[in-house]
């Protein structure tokens, strides 16, 4: 039943291909990230009872007040991280369901991700481990210490939005590093990619976004 609903049903093959036309139509350009997103079954991260809107260019529930990101910002923010090509290891703050995660762990060679929801990383550890995703490292943790043993790192996702950037990612930055971070200001959120360069670090203001609160300590 179960494996003929998948062949004819909301997600199905055509169903990504659908989602995947959308997100050319809306300015995603590498292919990369668009076959990635393709391959990689995003109605596994979310309840069954939403798996038919997993394909929907919408933000959907996964639980503790949290939600998967829409599929273009997913898109979006893993272009600008990889706009220069594979990094070696990617910091990422805000684990959620381990979508995002998938597709970072396809084009780095290790992804570090950081969540304070202890229920919310196990269960993406599962799925993860499921799509056979060897090359991820998990820590319950807030992330604004970021996971210095690891650092310095090549690149760094945020998939919350703080007030500033967190001094200590910032830290963890390696040099030539780019950071892809929602910011969270009093006439909404704008999304930011910082670069470390040798002296300083350059801020590029992008695009108006909508993220769920960075939130300090663990639960
Ligand atoms: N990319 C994820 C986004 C989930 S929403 C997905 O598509 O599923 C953002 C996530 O960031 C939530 O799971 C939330 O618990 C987590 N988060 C918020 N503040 C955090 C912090 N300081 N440290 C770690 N994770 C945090």
């Amino acid at each position: 039943m179960t494996l003929r609903f998948q062949g004819i049903g909301m997600t199905s093959r055509r169903t990504r291909e659908r989602m995947i036309k959308r997100l050319q139509e809306q300015g995603i350009r590498s292919h990369a990230v668009l076959a990635a997103m393709c391959d990689i079954p995003r109605h596994i991260f979310v309840d069954e009872a939403l798996a038919s809107r997993a394909y929907e260019d919408t933000a959907l529930p996964i639980g503790y007040n949290q939600t998967i990101s829409q599929p273009y910002i997913v898109a979006k923010m893993t272009e600008l991280l990889f706009a220069d090509g594979e990094l070696r290891n990617v910091l990422e703050i805000g684990t959620g369901c381990g979508y995002q995660t998938a597709l970072l762990a396809r084009f780095a060679e290790h992804v570090y991700t950081v969540e304070r929801i202890l229920q919310l990383q196990k269960k993406a550890k599962r799925h993860l481990w499921d799509l056979h995703l060897r090359n991820v490292s998990y820590l319950h943790s807030d992330g604004g210490w970021g996971w210095p043993e690891h650092a310095a790192y090549d690149g760094i996702l945020v998939s919350a939005a703080p007030t500033e950037v967190p001094r200590r990612l910032l830290e963890q930055m390696a040099v030539g590093g780019v950071m892809i971070i929602p910011i969270a200001l009093q006439e909404g959120q704008e999304l930011q990619k910082i670069v470390r360069t040798k002296t300083s670090f350059e801020v590029e203001v992008l695009e108006p976004v909508s993220f769920v609160p960075f939130l300090s300590g663990r639960s």
